[in-house]
């Protein structure tokens, strides 16, 4: 009897043995065809299957929302998607407008196809600024609750907008005549005549040479160069009217008296010390050197903008033009 019952209790606990074993196998089974499943369902696996690569997939997972990548599921694989993706300003909904780009792009090769490709970063700025679209054509009204952060370029305009709380910059700091006038608003008053002191430290000489500007007086301005040399050049050089940002009262054309009207000011000190000082005084040059398709306009070494010396600072540190700044920080994303 023993004997029987010691190969009863074997037999048993053989038997308990089988079954953890096959209950351990059947849910490690059971628990991988589940993972196998909902990686199946996984955006990452659908995108893998669409045939971006690894890396570019997991880039979309990095900077992508769930819906963004839903929605690039139900696209044709595209081999520019990434690139633009990739871009530190890229913003999802501008992605059909960047594709636009490099297809019309195309056309003007040797201008967006260098030796090592589509130069992402600028035509990304080029569709989030709607420079891609032609000037003066989206009726865009500038949005004056932004207060000095206000835009003014080809693509939105002040209309009649007259400031109210203009100031005269006093002869010692301006070029022209005793009795001309040479006007901003308070608060770029005070930041121009604080930085001209600051400048003055270091013996350099500013000379401000033109600020606020009418509608009616821009309108003179683009004719003038329009007549002399013709709509290609005027459109180039002069903002047409409503769109100068010299209509807002903070814009500031500064040359010095070391190097006054000339084209040589961008090699100039003064140059140098205002491209690295005015932003503590709350101006930023405007019209950077190779950001002409952004901005629309030639470089300018003499043309500030007063924002404030928050803004300016945070325009300045970021690398960007005010455009570029504007659009991704501050633009309501509802216009
Ligand atoms: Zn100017």
């Amino acid at each position: 009897m023993a004997t029987r019952k010691k190969y009863k209790l074997k037999f048993g606990v053989k038997f308990i043995i089988f079954l953890i074993i096959v209950g351990v196998i059947g849910f490690f089974v059971y628990d991988a065809y589940q993972k196998d499943l909902a990686y199946k369902n996984s955006h990452k696996y659908k995108l893998l299957q669409k045939g971006y690569k690894e890396d570019i997939v997991n880039l979309f997972m990095d900077k992508l929302t769930d819906e963004q990548e839903e929605d690039l599921l139900t696209r044709d694989y595209d081999e520019f998607i990434p690139f633009f993706v990739n871009a530190q300003y890229f913003k999802y909904d501008n992605l059909d407008l960047y594709l636009e780009q490099v297809i019309t792009k195309e056309k003007d090769f040797f201008k967006y196809h260098g030796t090592d490709g589509y130069d992402y970063d600028l035509l990304v700025g080029i569709v989030n600024t709607h420079a891609n679209e032609e000037n003066y054509s989206g009726n865009r009204k500038s949005d004056l609750s932004k207060g000095y952060g206000v835009l003014v370029n080809k693509h939105y305009s002040l209309d009649d907008y007259t400031p109210d709380d203009l100031e005269s910059i006093p002869w010692k700091y301006r070029l022209g005549m005793e009795n001309d006038k040479i006007q901003l608003r308070k608060d770029a008053y005070d930041a121009y005549l604080e930085m001209w002191e600051a400048a003055y430290e270091e013996d350099i000489y500013l000379l401000a040479l033109s600020g606020y500007r009418s509608k009616k007086e821009q309108q003179s301005e683009y004719d003038y160069y329009y007549k002399l040399k013709g709509e290609k050049y005027a459109e180039n050089i002069a903002a047409r009217a409503g769109h100068s940002e010299h209509q807002t009262g903070l814009a500031l054309d500064i040359y010095s008296k070391e190097c006054a009207l000339s084209d040589n000011f961008h090699k100039s000190k003064s140059y140098e010390w205002l491209v690295n000082n005015s932003y503590k005084y709350g101006y930023i040059l405007r019209y950077p050197e190779g950001k002409e398709k952004i901005t629309g306009f030639k470089y300018e070494s003499w043309h500030y903008r007063y924002l404030g010396v928050e803004l300016a600072t945070k325009v300045h540190e970021s690398g960007l033009t005010y455009d570029e700044y504007y659009e991704f920080y501050l633009a309501n994303n509802n216009e």
